[in-house]
């Protein structure tokens, strides 16, 4: 028996959760792209994924969490590891007075709808971004002046060695589109304190938030949002096009006509297509203006290509 079917029939047997192989990314990324993961999990609560995290240890098996794969471009040969994927059993949230506590697989507007229910505010700025709370927390995820640590309390994670600990906002470093947590740690849980406003308040600015994310970015084709960090003074956006990169295009990737700082998929791009595409506005850009332009996007699975 070959040692990736004898790791799928461990985990079948010792773990609650539901495992898939050779599961292929593209169903789980917005830009609808990326090759098969060799196990793809979804744990059902804490005792599963310590599981997981002890598997993959003592088996030396690469692993990678997964929020909505909203912020990911996957190599066209996909992972040669475990992706765990929180989904499907950390989507608890409550409150107490404007302090509100949800789990990291819970989708980023299901926690807004939640609050502004409730006549808490503080997140509504956020609305639109299509991820899950752990994948928000993880790259302080941001729109309209706001990032999601703004508001952030503290976090529960699983620490590279699979040990849970609590980390207070103060202990964490994070910046624009940027935290200080390490790869390996897995965020499960989150507090947030948010302050009291009217819900229909709260509701109106919500609305005014998704009509201009409507109005400005192409909603209607897959991506992975802005591809570019925002560089220093300036706008990723205003130099692609005017290095004259809108509407680029290799394969069946393209810079938005819309929005030049989202690659969109227009039908059945490969992650080398946008790789490539990716490349040639860099260098456009660097020629152009000499910038530098750094990835907003995380990579998987390009380690060896
Ligand atoms: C149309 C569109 C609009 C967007 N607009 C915005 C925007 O306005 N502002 C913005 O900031 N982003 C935006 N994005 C990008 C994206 O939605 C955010 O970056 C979001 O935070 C990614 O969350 P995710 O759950 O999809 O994470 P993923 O893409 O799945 O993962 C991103 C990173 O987080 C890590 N991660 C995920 N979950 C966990 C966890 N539980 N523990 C530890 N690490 C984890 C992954 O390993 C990976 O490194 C947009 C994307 C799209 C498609």
């Amino acid at each position: 028996m070959s040692d990736r079917v004898r790791r799928f029939n461990h985990l079948k047997k010792c773990f609650q959760g539901i495992v898939l192989m050779d599961e292929p990314l593209s169903n789980h990324t917005s830009f609808r792209i990326g090759g098969p993961a060799d196990y793809y999990v979804y744990p059902r609560n804490l005792k599963d994924l310590v599981k997981l995290v002890d598997f993959c240890h003592d088996e030396q098996l690469p692993r990678f969490t997964i929020g909505a794969g909203t912020n990911l471009l996957v190599s066209d040969e996909g992972f040669r590891g475990m992706v765990i994927d929180l989904s499907r059993g950390f989507h608890e949230i409550q409150h107490r007075g404007l302090i509100v506590e949800a789990g990291a697989g819970i989708r980023l507007k299901d926690v807004i709808r939640y609050c502004t229910e409730r006549g808490m505010s503080g997140l509504e700025n956020l609305a639109g971004i299509p991820g899950r709370l752990g994948g928000c927390l993880r790259i302080n995820a941001g729109a309209w002046g706001c990032e999601i640590h703004d508001r952030l309390q503290n976090v529960q994670l699983l620490d590279s060695t699979g040990v849970l600990e609590k980390r207070d906002k103060i202990e964490i470093v994070s910046g624009y589109r940027f935290t200080n947590f390490a790869e390996e740690e897995i965020l499960i849980k989150a507090e947030f304190i948010l302050g009291e406003d009217n819900p229909v308040a709260i509701e109106r600015r919500k609305e005014s938030v998704l009509r201009e994310r409507k109005a400005k970015q192409p909603l209607s084709l897959p991506s992975a949002g802005s591809v570019f960090k925002r560089p220093q003074g300036d706008f990723a956006g205003r130099l692609i096009q005017e290095a004259g990169c809108k509407g680029l295009r290799i394969g069946d990737a393209m810079v938005s006509k819309k929005h030049a700082n989202f690659i969109v998929n227009c039908r059945l791009a490969s992650a080398r297509d946008v790789l490539n595409l990716i490349g040639e506005v860099r260098k456009a850009v660097f020629r152009q203006f000499g910038v530098e332009l750094e990835l907003e996007i995380h990579l998987l699975g390009f380690e060896n290509t």
